[in-house]
């Protein structure tokens, strides 16, 4: 609200705000928030004064917010250093006043497709807010071809690239409805030497040679990945080093690896980064864990790439633990909820041994214990509990770990419950 109403006064006041502050930009579809919290992370381990939109207010009147918040009532910055999350829609408003020293693309997917309309028209709201300020560094994932297109624009922005080296042996599934299947050049189908993600991977077109650029910083090997957290080599341009990051699943190596791209290119000591990195924690609903049951973990997902990646985590738990899947169809989680049948549920069949119970929540709990059936899932194990309430008593009387998958609004509301429940912080704190 204050950044819509200083907007009315003055609309480009966020331009005049942000001349003196270097700031780190992150767009892309999946990973931004995780990303920025890591690099803020870095930040802070730097001693670096910064300011961050931690809230997720990642529009124009949001990042505007931020700034004014920030600022004296002359309109002096308080701090020197930001980082701003900004929706991969608004990139190309956004970033024309923030004049960012460094953007971070961190991958495209299919998203929630009310909202956005095809996925090129979103590739392209952020190579026109990249040509607004030519001078800032990019840090592009490598693995991801739409991503990596950027460069084939004729834009002058220096780039970094980063990425998962096949190596590496993160699980290669290739993705039954891949994003991006054929050349964004020439629309002959890629080959892959591996896939890391959905479309993530070593790709090539083998009609017109647009492949996979070899990225600056990469996951060369996984030398341990648990429940609680990943340790990995990494590749840097000054050699390898061990990474411990402080939190699990393969899709976060991705963000853990652009925020010491990013902290490079806002010229970050890399062993302060990584330093940060083994005592990251993220909070609201990404991993974000609670002393609820035998300890309970929230993922929160938002589209069918995201959620077969949680999904692709989930079925490597190699113990017994209880599945919450809840699903509401309000504005900010996309009204059209037929995504949920593109993301891979089935992925859960072969080990479903392992879920003792299944629970569905929220607005559209029927639809969501309907795909669980699809997918294969024992519907005699399937408890349908709308209300939050009800459904963190149940879990509460639970002695396993508990792993929740909500969309946005539904995290909202289960984790105020949640939270008020186990005392946990807010997210403004
Ligand atoms: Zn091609």
């Amino acid at each position: 609200m204050p950044g819509r109403i200083a907007m009315k006064i003055c609309p480009n006041l966020l331009s005049l705000l942000s001349q003196n502050v270097k700031t780190v930009a992150v767009t892309g579809t999946n990973g931004k928030t995780t990303c920025s919290r890591m690099i803020e992370e870095a930040f802070s381990e730097a001693g670096l004064s910064y300011f961050a939109n931690r809230s997720g207010a990642n529009l124009m009147s949001g990042v505007t917010t931020e700034f004014v918040m920030n600022c004296t009532l002359s309109g002096k910055m308080k701090k020197k250093y930001a980082v701003i999350e900004c929706d991969e829609a608004a990139a190309r408003t956004v970033f024309g006043q923030l004049k960012p020293q460094v953007i971070v693309v961190t991958n495209l997917f299919r998203d929630q497709l009310d909202r956005y309309g095809e996925i090129t028209h979103t590739l392209s709201n952020i190579r026109e807010g990249i040509r607004s300020v030519p001078e800032a560094r990019l840090c592009l994932n490598a693995d991801c071809s739409l991503t990596a297109s950027l460069s084939e624009d004729g834009l002058p922005n220096p780039i970094l690239w980063y990425g998962i080296d096949g190596t590496a042996g993160l699980k290669a599934v290739p993705s039954r409805l891949s994003d991006a299947s054929h050349c964004i050049r020439c629309k002959a189908e890629y080959e892959y030497d591996y896939h890391t993600y959905a479309h993530l991977g070593g790709f090539r077109c083998p009609k017109c040679g647009y492949h996979r650029p070899q990225p600056d910083f990469a996951v060369t090997e996984i030398l341990l990945m648990d429940d609680r957290h990943s340790e990995v080599v990494l590749r840097t341009p000054s050699g390898e080093t061990p990474l411990t990051i402080n939190l699990p699943a393969g899709y976060n190596l991705y963000n853990a690896v652009a925020s010491v791209c990013a902290a490079e290119a806002i010229g970050i000591e890399q062993r302060i980064c990584i330093e940060a990195l083994g005592r990251f924690s993220c909070g609201f609903g990404r991993m974000e864990s609670f002393p609820l049951a035998g300890g309970t973990r929230m993922i929160l997902v938002k589209n069918p790439a995201g959620c077969s990646q949680a999904l692709e985590y989930l079925s490597g738990i190699d113990k017994e633990y209880i599945l919450v899947v809840c699903l509401n169809d309000r504005g900010a989680d996309g009204t059209d909820i037929s995504w949920i049948w593109d993301a891979d549920f089935e992925l859960l069949g072969p080990m479903s041994e392992r879920i003792r119970k299944f629970y569905v929540s929220g607005d559209r709990a029927d639809d969501m214990r309907l795909r669980l059936k699809y997918a294969g899932l024992p519907d005699e194990k399937i408890t349908v509990e709308y209300s939050p309430e009800k459904l963190t008593d149940a879990l509460a009387q639970e002695t396993l770990p508990v792993y929740i998958m909500p969309t946005y609004t539904a995290m909202l509301d289960l984790r105020t419950v949640i939270v008020h429940r186990c005392g946990g912080a807010e997210f403004w704190e």
